[in-house]
C-alpha cells in the first residue's frame, strides 16, 4: 500500500520545481521524450507521482538521473507544468534525500547558505594557493 505525503508540493517547489500541479496529464511531454517507451511513460510517471504525494515511488527511482535536461517536454507542455524544471528539482530533493549531513538541502533550499558556501570555498582556495606558493 503506497504512502501518500500530502506536503510533497510543497516540499519538492523549495527545490526549484514550478507549477507542475498544473499538468493535467495529457502525455504531450511523454510523446516528446526521447527517453520514453511503450511501457516507460517518461515523465509524465514521475510527474503523476509528484502531483499524488507518492515520495516512497519517487525515492526508489532511479528515472529521475536519466533526464538530460533537453527541455523539450517543457516547451511542449500545453499547460506551461514546466517537467523538465521538476526532474532537476527531483534530483536535487533525491541528492538531499541521500545526503545524511543535511548540507545539500540546505544548500539547495537557501540562497544565502549557497552564497555564503561560495565564499567559504573560495576564500580557501585562494588562501590555500597563497601559502602554498602559487599566487
Ligand atoms: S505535457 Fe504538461 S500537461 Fe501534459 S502530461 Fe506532460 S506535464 Fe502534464
Ligand atoms: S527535459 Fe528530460 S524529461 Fe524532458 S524531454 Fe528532455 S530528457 Fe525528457
Amino acid at each position: 500500500m503506497p504512502t501518500i505525503n500530502p506536503n510533497f508540493a510543497n516540499e519538492i517547489i523549495k527545490f526549484g520545481a514550478k507549477d507542475f500541479n498544473l499538468c493535467f496529464n495529457c502525455g504531450n511531454c511523454t510523446a516528446i521524450c526521447s527517453l520514453s517507451t511503450n511501457d516507460e511513460t517518461f515523465p509524465r510517471e514521475l510527474i503523476r507521482y509528484s502531483t499524488l504525494g507518492l515520495e516512497d515511488e519517487l525515492k526508489s527511482s532511479l528515472k529521475p538521473w536519466l533526464c538530460y535536461y533537453c527541455g523539450e517536454c517543457s516547451t511542449h507542455c500545453p499547460r506551461q507544468a514546466n517537467p523538465g524544471e521538476l526532474m532537476m528539482s527531483l534530483r536535487r530533493w533525491l541528492t538531499a534525500q541521500y545526503d545524511w549531513t543535511g548540507l545539500s538541502g540546505l544548500l539547495y533550499k537557501n540562497l544565502w547558505a549557497y552564497i555564503l558556501a561560495m565564499i567559504t570555498v573560495l576564500g580557501a582556495t585562494i588562501g590555500l594557493s597563497y601559502f602554498s606558493g602559487y599566487s
